[in-house]
């Protein structure tokens, strides 16, 4: 991204893709306009929440009009670089990255996982869900324009592995993993426990129950 986009919020910039993938799907059924009140119960984002988001990129809706979708979309396209695929590896095919091969990340996205890898012989020279499946000893033939890996390993093999993806040139890692991964400063690493996503839920759930007036 370019410095005039860094001076975005990150909370604001994590909304993003959510915005676009929803105006997408408008812009697709031939809507011409938003309101923030319907976005914000398509993305349950308060509409206060999504008009201060929307003024850090200049879109300043009309009130009675809402946000023109076209200009919304292109604005978005050109921040998150839609236009330019992201190249992903995905290591560990077990049951968690088969789920993820064969989920079409690229419907919506600016992604692609373009190389898998596995420890187990049995599954090298497979294709999941189009995607070819490597030998983990491998892994550093197969990185050429790689910006990202997803973790799906067991949590003892997530820091080795880690450990070479940073010296193949990485810059992302979603980490699936429960193991809490090091990497220098310039590597951005963000950790999903689906486990502990779960745990939270239900707890919420149980201390703070929801009103429906709320
Ligand atoms: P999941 O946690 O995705 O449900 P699982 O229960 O099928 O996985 P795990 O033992 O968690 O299996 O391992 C996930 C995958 O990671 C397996 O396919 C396993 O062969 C692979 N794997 C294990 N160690 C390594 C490693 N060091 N490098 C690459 N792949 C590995």
């Amino acid at each position: 991204m370019d410095s005039e986009h860094t001076k975005i919020p990150q909370a604001t910039a994590k909304r993003l893709p959510l915005y676009y993938r929803f105006l997408n799907n408008l812009h697709g059924q031939g809507k011409l306009r938003v309101s923030s009140k319907e976005l914000s119960e398509a993305v349950k984002v308060d509409s206060a929440t999504i008009r201060r988001d929307f003024s850090y990129f200049g879109a300043l809706g009309k009130k009675g009009y809402g946000y023109n979708v076209e200009y919304l979309l292109s604005f978005f396209r050109k921040t998150l670089d839609q236009d330019e695929t992201t190249k992903v590896a995905l290591i560990g095919v077990g049951n968690l990255g088969t789920a993820f091969l064969n989920y079409n990340f690229t419907k919506n996205n600016n992604t692609k996982i373009e190389v898998a890898f596995d420890a187990n012989h049995d599954r090298i020279g497979e294709e999941v869900g189009g995607v070819p499946v490597q030998h983990i000893d491998d892994l550093e033939k197969h990185m050429d324009g790689i910006g990202v890996a997803i973790l799906t390993v067991p949590a003892t093999a997530a820091q080795g592995i880690a450990d070479r993806l940073v010296e193949a040139g990485i810059s992302g890692v979603l980490n699936f993993t429960p193991a809490r991964i090091t990497v220098p400063s310039n590597v951005r690493v963000h950790h999903i426990d689906l486990a502990i996503e779960l745990q939270a839920l239900v707890y919420f759930l149980k201390h703070y129950p929801l009103n429906e007036e709320d």
